[in-house]
């Protein structure tokens, strides 16, 4: 059972360990309900601390830092995955109502022990992770069975974006795929011929209410997301209901409170795989900011607080572009991109991220296209990737 304790109200501080974009959606909101936020990031330049209250500028686990985070805020948070556990472990020791803990996020930062959680119900909600093996040592590589080739090498920890993953058809491959990451701790994911991908945004509250977002299907380019679609348009009602019982069965089981993302294959057989969890607003979930009455930012918000969750509800149809460098750089030189035709479309809604210098594959931005049918949307964003010019 979560916490019951009384409700942070508005005026207080709220704090978010990383600066990142994540984090600078959930200041924003958080600022439209009335907080005032407190960033920890070791970056001069981050989005969020440009946006913050207050911005300390140190490490993680810097003591002097947490301590004056501590002093400041009701509540605390996190918009990094890979933020050391023990800092919220300290920001908890000083008092602190840290939303998600360090256990839920933990289990999430390592590839191994994520597979090992989302093996435990397999049997009962016939949802589990892909066929793998954990590499941690060269005589684990004698353990390789055919099924698992051709694979995916990941490493355990500090993946994202397609980052830390390298496809391996033979045991030579892999050795020396192994090798070349340093023979550090990994694990071999079977190849699967996925038909589609989606992922489950879910909250809980501090009172253990649970309440689901609509599933959204993802496609990713080179390892990294393109675009979030809602309704999802691939996905049958039923896979749909099993896919929010599973979310919902993980978020209770990580006694978790806060927003949490689950990615799910859908496999061409029609069989579902739970890939990965993000304990924190995700990508995947920037739709919400235009087409459901609370965006994934509030919701974090609203949970930290420990005041009651915002519903769910979808509004409109949706799909989230989202905007890279490459967007800046794909004529060979540095040119803004062409905002006003983007925004010649009454209904696209337009999230950039203060980032001053656009890199290749560097998110941005994104863009909301809302609309009263799927197919305006589609349409709308379709003339968007033909106007910034987006490589599909
Ligand atoms: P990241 O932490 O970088 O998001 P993921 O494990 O989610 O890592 O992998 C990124 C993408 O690579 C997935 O969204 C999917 O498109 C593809 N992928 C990952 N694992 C597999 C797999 N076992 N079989 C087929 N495709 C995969
Ligand atoms: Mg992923």
């Amino acid at each position: 059972m979560a916490d019951r304790l009384d409700p942070i109200l508005p005026g207080s501080y709220l704090g978010v360990l990383g600066g990142g974009q994540l984090g600078r959606m959930f200041t924003h909101a958080a600022q439209a309900m009335g907080y005032k936020v407190c960033v920890l990031d070791p970056d001069i330049n981050s989005p969020a601390g440009a946006v913050a209250e207050k911005h300390i500028q140190a490490d993680y686990i810097d003591q002097a830092a947490l301590k004056e985070m501590a002093r400041l805020c009701a509540a605390a948070s996190t918009e990094f995955e890979n933020v050391p556990a023990q800092a919220l472990d300290q920001l908890e020791a000083l008092g602190v109502y840290v939303a998600p803990k360090s256990g839920g996020v933990s289990v999430a930062q390592n590839r191994i022990t994520e597979k090992k959680f989302l093996a435990t119900w397999q049997v009962e909600a016939g949802i589990g992770p892909a066929n793998h093996l954990v590499i941690e040592r060269e005589a684990d590589l004698t353990q390789v069975t055919e099924d698992l080739l051709p694979g995916i090498l990941k490493t355990a920890r500090m993946g994202y974006d397609g980052k830390g993953q390298v496809t391996v058809h033979t045991r030579a491959e892999l050795e020396n795929a192994w090798v070349a990451f340093g023979r550090i701790a990994c694990v071999l994911e079977k190849r699967m011929d996925l038909d589609f991908e989606v992922s489950a945004l879910v909250a809980r509250g501090h009172d253990d209410e649970v309440l689901a977002y609509p599933v959204a299907q993802n496609i990713h380019k080179n390892g990294i997301l393109h675009t979030t679609t809602v309704p999802a348009p691939s996905l049958k009602p039923e896979q749909e209901i099993k896919i929010i019982e599973a979310a919902k069965a993980i978020i209770r089981r990580l006694d978790y409170v806060g927003v949490l993302c689950v990615e799910f294959f859908v496999l061409k057989s029609g069989d579902i795989v739970a890939n990965e969890i993000a304990p924190r607003p995700h990508n995947s979930g920037h739709y919400t900011q235009n087409a459901c009455v609370t965006s994934q930012f509030e919701q974090q918000v609203r949970a930290m607080a420990r005041v009651p969750l915002g519903s769910t509800r979808l509004v409109q149809p949706s799909i989230m572009l989202n905007i890279l460098g490459d967007e800046w750089l794909n004529t060979g030189s540095q040119i803004e991109p062409s905002w006003n035709v983007v925004l010649a479309d009454s209904c696209a809604k337009l999230h950039l991220y203060g980032k001053a210098e656009p890199r290749v594959a560097r998110k941005m931005g994104h863009i909301n296209f809302v609309g009263s049918t799927s197919a305006d949307v589609a349409n709308a964003c379709d003339q968007a990737i033909k106007v910034l010019r987006i490589k599909r």
